[in-house]
This record gives C-alpha cells, sequence and structure tokens, in this order.
C-alpha cells in the first residue's frame, strides 16, 4: 500500500516549539476486528493539544492525534462484519475496553481499567488513514455533512455526557462555563430541550456566539449569572472559576467538570461551595450508548457546529488556534473528500 502523510508527536512541548511533525508513515492494515478507514475529516480537541504538550503522559512514542474521525472504509479484518467499504464511520475517543473489569460488567464502560484511547494509545486521525476497531465505531446518521459530524464525535459526546450527568431538570437553568466546541454543542441541546442556559467565558467572540445561540445571559469568566442555577458544566480548562460555578448553583445543583485536565482547584469554603447538597463531579470519556444516543439526537435536535476548517498540512497551526482560544465554535481538519 502507498503511504500516508500523518502528524507525529516528536516530543512533548509547548505547541510554539511544534511538538508536532508531519511525516509518511505506512498505511496501516486491518486485522482482527478492525476496519481501515480512509479519513475524510478529523476534529480538532483540546485534548490533543494537551497530549502534544505534555498535560497528559505520552501513552505511546510517536502516537498521530486526533479522536473525532470521519473515515469511509476501505479495508476490513477477518473478523470485522459490521461495515462494508464505502461505509462512512466515525471513531471517537474511546477505542477500545476489556469488557471484564468491574466497571465494564455494571456499564461503565468509560470507567474502564484497560480502556484504550483513540489518538492517545493507538495513532488517531491526524492522517490520511487509520484503523480502528469497529465494535467502537459509530455509523453516522445520513444528512450530517463530514464536517458538522466530525465535532460530534468528542465534543459532542462529552458535552452531551456532561450534560446528563447534572440531571438539569426539564426547563431548568444551565450555566456553562467556558464556551468552545463541546459547550456550543451542548447548548444547542440543552435550549433545543427548553433548558434555559447561562454562559461565562473570558472570550468576547464565543460570548456573541452563545447570544446568538440564545443563551438567557452571557457574562465574563468570574461574572455570577443572575439566578441560581439547577446545574453547570465546566468546560474551562483552569480550575479558577470552580468555587465560583459551585456558589452560582441553586440547592442540589450538579456542577459536572467535562475536561479531562484541569489547572488546580482553589480551596473551597464548604458553606458557600458544597452545603445545601451541592455536587462538584467530573466526566470521563464516554460509553458508546452516550455515543449512539447524541449521534441520533443531534441531528433531530438540529445541533449545528460553528466550523473552523483547516486542511491537514495546517494541524499545527489548528492546535496553536486552540490553544490561544482564537476558535470560535469546532475547528476541524479536512483530509480526503
Ligand atoms: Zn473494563
Ligand atoms: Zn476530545
Amino acid at each position: 500500500m502507498e503511504p500516508m502523510r500523518a502528524w507525529q508527536v516528536s516530543a512533548q512541548s509547548p505547541i510554539d516549539e511544534h511538538p508536532l511533525r508531519l511525516v509518511e508513515l505506512p498505511t496501516p492494515e486491518p486485522a482482527g476486528h478492525q476496519v481501515l478507514l480512509r479519513v475524510l475529516c478529523c476534529g480538532v480537541c483540546r485534548t490533543d493539544l494537551h497530549i502534544a504538550e505534555g498535560d497528559l503522559p505520552l501513552h505511546r512514542p510517536q502516537v498521530v492525534p486526533g479522536h473525532q474521525v470521519v473515515g469511509e472504509v476501505v479495508a476490513v479484518g477477518g473478523d470485522a462484519v459490521r461495515f462494508s467499504p464505502g461505509d462512512r464511520v466515525g471513531a471517537a475517543w474511546l477505542a477500545g475496553t476489556d469488557g471484564s473489569c468491574r466497571f465494564c460488567r455494571r456499564g461503565e464502560e468509560n470507567l474502564c481499567l484497560q480502556a484504550s484511547f483513540t489518538g492517545w494509545d493507538i495513532d488517531g486521525g491526524y492522517a490520511e488513514s487509520i484503523v480502528v476497531d469497529e465494535r467502537f465505531a459509530y455509523r453516522l446518521p445520513e444528512g450530517l455533512s463530514d464536517e458538522q459530524a466530525a465535532p460530534l464525535l468528542c465534543a459532542g459526546i462529552i458535552g452531551y455526557r456532561a450534560l446528563r450527568s447534572t440531571n438539569l431538570p426539564h426547563g431548568g437553568r444551565l450555566g456553562l462555563y467556558g464556551f468552545g466546541s463541546s459547550a456550543h454543542l451542548a447548548a444547542q441541546i440543552a435550549l433545543a430541550e427548553g433548558a434555559e442556559v447561562y454562559v461565562a467565558t473570558r472570550s468576547t467572540h464565543a460570548r456573541e456566539l452563545a447570544a446568538e445561540l440564545g443563551a438567557a445571559w452571557v457574562g465574563a469568566a468570574d461574572e455570577r449569572p443572575p439566578v441560581p442555577l439547577d446545574g453547570a458544566v465546566y468546560f474551562a480548562p483552569v480550575g479558577d472559576y470552580v468555587p465560583d460555578a459551585l456558589a452560582a448553583l441553586d440547592r442540589g445543583g450538579v456542577l459536572a467538570v467535562a475536561g479531562i485536565s484541569l489547572t488546580d482547584i482553589p480551596p473551597l469554603v464548604y458553606d458557600e461551595h458544597l452545603f445545601e447538597e451541592r455536587v462538584l463531579r467530573s466526566v470521563t470519556a464516554n460509553t458508546r450508548a452516550d455515543g449512539e444516543e447524541l449521534l441520533r439526537l443531534a441531528p433531530r435536535l438540529g445541533v449545528r457546529a460553528t466550523l473552523s476548517v483547516y486542511p491537514l498540512e495546517d494541524a499545527a497551526r489548528a492546535l496553536a488556534d486552540v490553544a490561544r482560544d482564537r476558535i470560535v465554535g469546532s475547528a476541524v481538519l479536512r483530509i480526503g473528500d
């Protein structure tokens, strides 16, 4: 097979010191339950930046990042039965589980002790081709373009899981702290389901987008929403405002932290931040059921990502733009057509 172009993490370092390198690699071959995808699009996620910069440890030397992969099946392994060449499928963050640990057995495969992740443990979608386990891939709804489908595969799914984990009552007031790719998709779901949405973010462009989408209130990162919130999702990568977000909750409200990496949270004051049954929880990866639900729901509710599209050659620039908060909505690499 012909070689493919792919971005590898050559050495973890700040994005301005170019941790990624565009290289030629042999096109992988599918074995067992794997399918080989010709990559059409790959979403750019802040987690890719954490892996490139070293906020997360490297699990595999010279890994190819990218875990929001839309591709076309071109070949299948000997045990693969779910997809045929020509099918369009999505590959997301959760790449594999053992299926047997205590978490898998009770339906919480997102907590699997042996989980592997796309673009961290196995090579990801910043490449012209990728092999993925078909059991962890998604059939993509028709009518959803490649570019629109890509950000749903992590930003969408994680935002959705985080939203559900707040147990927001119908018509409830939802706070969103940070308003990037994941938040702007979760906001659309919450709004379509009748929630009132309150957005606090430092980016003025993101505040404009939030207002356009129908947020009831938008403010700066340290501003307090004008009403107590029934639930909130914390998308920002810095922990500084977690206490403020807890203080903004109504009694019994849940604050879900959606990020995989967060700087330290300042000390909490029990009375102000936790008492009256306020809950602080995190969200870790997702189950395949979360993904299937989101991919059914998002097109039905008319969720549409605001997109910045880059060619594969510009992946490093796209990540630098994520690092500098220059993206409004979602960044996507267009790789094949
Ligand atoms: Zn497991
Ligand atoms: Zn992600």
